[in-house]
């Protein structure tokens, strides 16, 4: 059920799961548990061991899902610190190439980084790739698995090799795609990722380390994380996050959802771009740009209906900006004008029909609008 009951009583429709995935039952629960477990995972006494098995019980299922060993898994609070973890430990000596589509989060990290271009389909550009690889000193390449907004997938495969080739170290954001599609390692030095993405709760993530890599902690304090990371652990954000990431994702069923609400959207609004579309993307992820109407307007109309979509790009203070990921992607004056529909993990059938009925009667009325102000 993705369905939420609002105060004013109307059942709100959340199509908002990149911002925060809709919960795992299994996370809650040992979420619950946790809490009732309670204790320091560093305390040598009775408490504190059994808070530290529920800490390596849910370090082993990370690994587990990677593939890695439980030593290469560092905890930290999101996917926001897992990122700049990485980054900073990983650029003493080595220029960085950035993606042009990445997340604040990877880019505020590297603020002198090197942009690498996408394709106007949003996959970045492997020729301009090797290009650039072959003219500098060894790099740091940062590379998301998953565009948070449009959902296109980078093909990873192609661009470790080149890593390889030109001796560059890779670094992979993918906190969009962890738990969502496949997760392997790529062969990548590091990769960040998020409970809260996941069906976690917000509060916990990880790095996911080369084997045996070791990097400065950007916290120092009591040691934890073997001195890759300081601060009590948040055991029940990651004991939640341990029974999140072992949870599977019915694919081809959200993809079915989602393509269901692309139809729809063609149908009402043939002028309507879905970013990306001819790129491999996320299941859940849809990007649809209506030319010439601010996203901002969008979504407050569709919120007014119960439905909940994002802005491409929201910033901190709520105001919506043009998003930097259709910038990247050519869409010019209409970077601005693009809604993200994410499809929880646990959306209803019906999610298509009552998004776009919604979306139906928001078009007509703009429609008419605009008809009126051009008379
Ligand atoms: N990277 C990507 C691609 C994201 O979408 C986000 C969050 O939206 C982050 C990093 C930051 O993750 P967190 O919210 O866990 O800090």
């Amino acid at each position: 059920m993705n369905a939420i009951a609002t105060s004013d009583c109307m059942t709100a429709l959340d199509l908002d799961a990149n911002a925060t995935e809709a919960l795992r039952p299994a996370a809650r629960e040992a979420l619950m548990a946790a809490l009732d477990v309670g204790g320091n995972p560093s305390s040598i006494h009775g408490g504190g061991r059994a808070a530290r098995r529920i800490l390596e019980q849910a370090r082993g299922r990370i690994a587990t899902r990677f593939g890695v060993a439980p030593g290469d898994v560092v905890l930290t609070s999101g996917g926001t610190e897992a990122n700049a973890l990485a980054i900073h430990g990983l650029i003493p000596g080595r220029w960085v190439l950035v993606g042009a589509t990445e997340h604040a989060a990877v880019r505020a990290a590297a603020p002198e980084a090197m942009v690498i271009p996408v394709r106007p389909d949003g996959t970045v550009d492997l020729d301009t790739l090797a290009t650039l690889l072959s003219e500098g000193p060894p790099a740091l390449v940062c590379l998301m698995a998953a565009n948070n907004e449009s959902g296109v997938l980078h093909p990873l495969a192609g661009v470790a090799a080149l890593c390889r080739q030109h001796r560059a170290v890779l670094h992979v954001d993918a906190v969009q795609s962890a738990g969502r599609i496949g997760i392997e390692t790529v062969g990548a030095t590091s990769i960040a990722i998020s409970a809260h993405k996941l069906g976690g709760v917000p509060g916990a993530g990880a790095l996911i380390l080369a084997p045996g890599l070791h990097l400065p902690p950007l916290i120092a304090g009591g040691g934890q994380e073997r001195g890759r990371r300081g601060g009590t652990e948040p055991l029940p954000a990651i004991a939640a996050f341990g029974a999140a990431v072992a949870e599977s994702y019915d694919i081809r069923r959200i993809a079915g959802l989602r393509d269901a609400i692309e139809a729809g959207l063609r149908r009402i609004a043939p002028d309507i771009v879905i970013a990306g579309a001819t790129a491999p993307r996320l299941p859940n992820t849809s990007l649809a740009v209506l030319p010439g109407i601010p996203a901002e307007t969008q979504v407050i109309a569709l919120d007014l209906a119960g439905i909940r979509v994002s802005a491409g790009a929201a910033c901190s203070s709520g105001k919506v900006a043009a998003s930097h990921v259709l910038e990247a992607m050519g869409f010019g004056a209409n970077a601005g004008c693009g809604i993200r529909i994410s499809l929880p993990w646990n959306a209803d059938d019906d999610a298509p029909e009552r998004f776009l009925a919604a979306y139906a009667a928001m078009h007509a009325r703009l429609s008419s609008r605009r008809a009126t102000a051009s008379t």
